[in-house]
């Protein structure tokens, strides 16, 4: 499905680390967090070792609490939403724009003032298996938007929100690094955001997060966190609060560091792929094209997703896509739903009493997405096949 884009020099990188006997907690966290924070254009970049433990962080220092309500979206890789669920907060989800498919500002305005004014308006909002138990604290306290598939969800909209209702706002920008929003770096449109470097994105560390913010007391904040709670200022195993061990070792960094020299050419190259994908796959009936909004002034493309039109008087519109990937396997060319509504998921029904029709446009895209094979490292005659199989797959 997809392929990191590693270099002699990435390996390289990783070798000479070994070679100082430094593992942890060394200078190459702090070049990689230096250049990282230059490169999106903010105050500071704090490493961390997943995307999934920078979510959970940037919640502790939202104040986020049990029972507190984050609003966020079900079309998302499942880690956007249990960062809520690791501190016993709600997460309230709320349906996409069928064209992005990223958070609806408009149903978040309209969630946002309902679950501020409490009673019968509010409810509608909660999961359903909890509705209607009396929980004495429920504040909403944060909007936590996700820039799926690279393109930078709409923020002048959704911070409008949270202003009026003094909400901060984290950016799940785990598959959008380099991308921009009306000129603007992703990352730098909320209180904090997050970046990964799991094998599949953009750039790589193997594992590996960053969380980026301009905010001086929550960068202090991350840093204690990450390490079991130490101050900088704490004596050798003084712990001022509960932290975690989610530090980022000295080879990951490194790896990081050298795959952030080369974010340009990484970008261009997945650019690339994604155009000779558009070229031959436009126009074509049955198949949608990932749809660009003008706001987003720069995608950074992280996978490359089309929407399979439902069979005509299908009852299951899922059974066009899975038929398309069904033929698309046969030919050995692997392709997957992508995502799978988060409200969906077995937990989630079972904790919240999620059932479908509840988000109609996150589950028609549940059901109609497919992502096709997708690196910087593809060739175009590689595209070619996948989409010759493709049209042949739709016929
Ligand atoms: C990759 C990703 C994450 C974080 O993933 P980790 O595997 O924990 O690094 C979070 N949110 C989204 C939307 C992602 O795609």
């Amino acid at each position: 499905m997809s392929s990191p884009d590693l270099t002699a020099a990435d390996v390289a990188a990783v070798n000479d680390v070994l070679e100082t006997r430094y593992l942890s907690l060394g200078p190459q966290l702090v070049a990689f967090e230096e250049a990282f924070a230059a490169a999106v254009g903010v105050r500071h970049a704090v490493g961390v070792n997943s995307g999934t433990s920078g979510l959970h962080l940037s919640v502790i220092a939202a104040g986020i609490e049990e029972n507190d309500l984050v609003i966020t979206t079900p079309f998302s890789f499942i880690a956007s939403a249990n960062c809520v669920l690791f501190e016993r907060a709600i997460p309230i989800f709320v349906d996409v724009d069928p064209q992005t498919l990223n958070i609806d500002p408009a149903q978040v305005a309209q969630a946002a003032d309902h679950l501020s004014r409490g009673g019968d308006a509010a409810k509608r909002w909660l999961p359903p298996a909890i509705r209607n138990s009396q929980c004495a604290s429920r504040h909403l306290k944060a909007i936590l938007p996700v820039d799926a598939f690279g393109q930078p969800a709409d923020y002048d909209a959704i911070r409008a929100v949270a202003v009026e209702h003094d909400l901060w706002v984290i950016e799940d920008s785990c598959e959008a690094i380099g991308a921009t929003y009306k000129g603007r770096p992703a990352g730098t449109l909320g209180d904090a955001a997050v970046f990964a470097f799991y094998p599949n994105k953009q750039i790589t560390a193997g594992e590996g997060g960053m969380i980026v913010t301009d905010r001086d007391d929550w960068a202090a904040l991350f840093r204690s966190l990450r390490n079991q709670g130490r101050d900088v200022f704490d004596a050798w195993l003084n712990h001022t609060r509960l932290g975690y061990n989610y530090r980022l070792d000295e080879m990951s960094a490194a790896l990081g560091l050298s795959q952030l020299k080369r974010i340009e050419e990484l970008l261009e190259k997945r650019e690339r792929v994604a155009g000779w994908y558009k070229q031959r796959l436009a126009g074509v009936e049955g198949i949608q094209v990932p749809y660009v909004a003008p706001s987003t002034t720069r995608m950074s493309w992280f996978v490359y997703v089309v929407r399979i039109a439902p069979a005509m008087g299908c009852i299951a519109p899922a059974m066009g896509r899975d038929r398309v990937m069904q033929a698309l396997k046969a030919r050995g060319i692997p392709s997957r739903p992508y995502f799978t509504p988060i409200h969906l998921q077995p937990f989630y029904r079972e904790r919240f009493g999620y059932q479908r029709g509840r988000f109609p446009v996150t589950e028609m895209a549940g059901d109609t997405c497919l992502a096709l094979p997708f690196s910087g490292v593809m060739e175009e005659r590689q595209v070619d096949r996948v989409c010759a199989v493709l049209r042949d797959a739709l016929t």
